[in-house]
């Protein structure tokens, strides 16, 4: 395993920061009324990449400005070997070794983190959502079909998904208000309108399709195709989706919104913490094997913390618990010759591990609601109340390091008065 990389930025060279030089994750970000421009994180400082490519001082590409955007989606295009090459040259700038030249270059074109905000890392072309944890779809499953049919006949032999909404993707720190929705009443009575009163989240990874492709591709080139990573949170109406999933899966219940982490953490970062998925049950199709470690060891961990209260972890698991690698999704989402685009989304599904405390969601946690939890302050829940704020942290750890995500972070605000009432 590798260890720190040390950097002449003194607050990049703690065991405990999420943004040491071995990490370098890519974001967008303004300070105060300022433009949206492309960053890095560093420590406690965000590196202005478009002003570094504006001054020639680090270039991505020679002769076009590909980070005078307030996205990654153009330097993701240049394709692998610019992405080692941009990420070697911010090494170099960046480390203790560095020339005092090139740190006052670098002082120049840098702020406080605290002094900016973040936006959208990246423009999402597509969303697609998986449903690969095996303890989420075991959990799910039995709860709605018995344990006896738990998991459907297909989910051992392909990553079973949907096609989301890529206009639901926000960034950590937004909003979220309570969606309205078509309810089914108890047994025999008509459906009614009214806010979801069992909003939930689910705990994810996305990955990051950083090049286009028009046909099926293997798991080896679709892991190359992969960019980056960032945490997840795919907002899940659960009355709304009981009533609506038969027979096309879901719909409404996953539109509202969902919740991306601010910085895009790359696949360079997380090279040392690869490891392989879990074993097969049934071996899969030649296809969809997977040829080498293809997921990661990235601890998870989730809080709520009520309005006015204190913060509670209720939730730790790891990305190592999915059953399917992002390689393995992207390889199955082109088998039917689906065109795929930079800037494809491509959630993991609820990653939930063995125990009651690994779960990844409220559904599971309360058992339905069944079984409500208690949090720190001695309050129970079942699924979210308003004013609560659902945070998702997630960190690969290193030796005497951490390749952090940043918070994914949202407050559910309560819902509007009816939307169709004169
Ligand atoms: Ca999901």
């Amino acid at each position: 395993m590798t260890q720190l990389l040390l950097s002449w930025i003194e607050s990049a060279n703690g065991a405990d920061t999420p943004f040491p030089l071995n990490n370098l994750p890519y974001g967008v970000f303004s300070v105060g009324e300022g433009d949206l421009r492309c960053g890095v994180a560093i420590g406690d400082r965000i590196v202005d990449a478009t002003g570094l490519e504006a001054a020639g001082v680090l270039r991505a590409d020679a002769d076009a400005d590909v980070l005078d955007a307030p996205f990654w989606n153009d330097f993701m295009a240049l394709g692998p070997a610019a992405w080692d090459h941009y990420r070697a040259g911010l090494t170099a700038l960046l480390s203790a070794e560095a020339s005092e030249a090139d740190q006052d270059q670098v002082v120049t074109y840098s702020v406080p983190m605290a002094e900016a905000t973040l936006h959208l890392p990246f423009e999402v072309t597509e969303y697609t959502d998986f449903y690969a944890g095996r303890h989420h779809a075991v959990n799910v499953g039995t709860m709605f079909r018995g344990a006896e049919n738990a998991l459907p006949p297909n989910w051992l032999h392909i990553p079973i998904g949907y096609n989301g909404r890529a206009s639901s993707v926000v960034v950590s720190g937004t909003d979220i208000r309570r969606p309205w929705g078509q309810l089914k009443g108890p047994d025999d009575e008509a459906p009614r309108w009214a806010p979801s009163a069992r909003f939930d989240i689910e705990l994810e990874m996305g990955a990051i399709v950083g090049q286009a492709s028009s046909g099926p591709i293997g798991v080896d080139t679709a892991d190359g195709n992969i960019f980056g990573y960032v945490l997840l949170n795919d907002w899940s109406a659960r009355d709304i989706q009981a009533w609506e999933y038969q027979p096309l899966g879901p719909f409404q219940a996953k539109a509202t919104a969902t919740t991306i982490s601010p910085w895009i953490v790359t696949k360079a970062a997380l090279e040392p913490f690869r490891c392989d998925t879990p074993a097969r049950v049934h071996e899969l199709l030649p296809h969809l094997r997977d040829t080498s470690p293809m997921l990661y060891d990235i601890e998870l961990a989730v809080t709520l913390t009520p309005q006015d209260g204190a913060v509670s972890t209720i939730s730790r698991t790891n990305y190592n618990e999915m059953y399917y690698s992002a390689a393995q999704q992207l390889a199955h989402h082109t088998t039917s010759g689906c065109p795929m685009r930079i800037g494809d989304l491509l959630g993991s599904g609820t990653i939930s591990g063995p125990e009651q405390g690994n779960r990844g969601s409220l559904l599971e946690l309360s058992w339905g609601g069944k079984e409500p939890f208690a949090l720190a302050d001695g309050r129970v829940r079942s699924f979210i109340e308003d004013g609560d704020t659902l945070t998702l942290q997630g960190a690969a750890h290193g030796d005497g390091y951490r390749i952090g995500f940043g918070a994914c972070t949202g407050t559910v605000l309560p819902a509007h008065d009816d939307p169709f009432k004169g």
